[in-house]
């Protein structure tokens, strides 16, 4: 496995593998790897002759310097973990090979990046799509492989991706969790062995709600899912919303001809941790 640093070196790294008809999966990450980033690794490596994963803390999707500061990273062990999955070639630059100048770019994500993450995350998904652009113009990959563990993203990725015009597949990996439940995060490192305890709630809470959709309306379900939430000790719900997964607009009726999803954010403790479920 080879540990490429600079742009440089990842373009010919990929004119090598183009040369010799492979096709390269892609897996963009932000480190700290667990198993929710190795499935999409598998994926990746089961489906394509060369596997690319970067691993890049990308500093303008941050919109909270303490977030940046405090976000959790372990390259070492992302090496070994991604060694073990027989990936090809990881890409791991710096902040200055990313941005040797200040990204002004703006990309126009519509309603789709206003609502939800959007509205509490100003500038977020914008910063997303600088960075995912730039590594997808500097390893050119033929597919890349996103978790819809962050739905409201792979939906911007996936408009982004048509809108510029990239010949790249975009492929969703479901969402591993822990065996409570728990949807699997690097930002889970930063639960205290008590948050750890209530943090399963979230999901358990989401899906008791799920069960229950026959018999409340969009709105007092909504309403149930967020006080029942707050009504434990530690934990602060963000927002919680029922959406067309499409255009991730509200639903308004369970009689909309749509597929639906319950997205929510949550504090618990100072970690905010985000969560998704198929209505
Ligand atoms: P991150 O390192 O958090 O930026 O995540 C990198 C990629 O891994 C993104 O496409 C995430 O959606 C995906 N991912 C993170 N956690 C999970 C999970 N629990 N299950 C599936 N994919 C995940």
């Amino acid at each position: 496995m080879q540990i490429i640093k600079s742009k440089k070196e990842m373009y010919s790294f990929v004119e090598n593998q183009k040369r010799e008809n492979r096709t390269i999966g892609f897996v963009p990450t932000m480190g700290a790897l667990h198993e929710g980033h190795l499935a999409l690794v598998r994926e990746s490596v089961q489906n394509n002759s060369c596997t690319v994963v970067s691993i890049f803390v990308n500093p303008t999707q941050f919109n909270n310097k303490e977030d940046l500061r405090m976000y959790p990273r372990n390259e070492q062990a992302d090496f070994e973990k991604l060694r073990a999955e027989r990936c090809d070639a990881v890409f791991f630059p710096d902040v200055e090979e990313m941005y040797p100048e200040p990204d002004e770019r703006v990309f126009d994500l519509g309603s789709l990046a206003t609502v939800m993450e959007g509205e509490f995350r100003p500038g977020h998904f914008n910063g997303v799509v600088q960075i995912v652009t730039k590594l997808f113009d500097t390893v050119k990959p033929n597919r890349a492989y996103f978790g819809k563990k962050d739905f409201q993203q792979l939906a911007i990725i996936q408009h982004i991706t048509k809108q510029l015009n990239y010949n790249i597949d975009i492929v969703p990996v479901p969402t591993v969790r822990e065996k409570d439940g728990l949807a699997k995060s690097s930002r889970n490192e930063l639960l205290t062995a008590e948050q750890r305890k209530i943090a399963p709630k979230i999901f358990e809470i989401m899906s008791a709600a799920v069960s229950e959709k026959e018999k409340y309306s969009v709105q007092e379900l909504k309403n149930k899912v967020v006080s029942k939430i707050n009504a434990i000790d530690g934990l602060r719900t963000e927002y919680f919303d029922i959406v067309n997964s499409q255009t991730l607009m509200s639903v308004n009726s369970w009689d909309e001809k749509c597929e639906k999803i319950g997205c929510i954010a949550v504090y618990c403790g100072k970690v905010r941790l985000i969560d998704n479920i198929l209505f």
